[in-house]
């Protein structure tokens, strides 16, 4: 292979590398036990930089005035490179509430 070929290959393998590598995504799911809310927050990161961070929000429709929400961490996703390509983690508590119930009945 000569030279000029392999500083070709480079051009084109390294931004792909870059592209692949550099991605990661953590996203964190609370409950709230008070109110049987859910939060999903999703943080994006580059090579370690961190992006945007999304805040999702799944609430009761009548939620108390003043209600202070406890949010407790039931499980966390982690993925290394793009779509999970190098890694992919997930940590989760064996129940979705603090206090160990399911979600108030409807
Ligand atoms: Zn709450």
């Amino acid at each position: 292979m000569t030279s000029k070929w392999k500083s070709l290959l480079m051009i084109v393998l390294l931004p792909a590398g870059i592209v692949l590598v550099g991605p990661s995504q953590k996203v964190e799911h609370y409950s709230c036990h008070k109110c049987r809310g859910l939060k999903d927050v999703t943080v994006n990161a580059f090579f370690g930089i961190t992006g945007k961070r999304r805040d999702v929000f799944q609430l009761p429709t009548q939620l108390m005035e003043g209600h202070v929400h406890d949010w407790w961490r039931y499980s966390v996703y982690r993925q290394n490179g793009l779509f999970g390509s190098l890694s992919k983690r997930v940590a989760c508590k064996p129940t979705q509430f603090q206090d160990g119930q399911k979600s108030a009945e409807h």
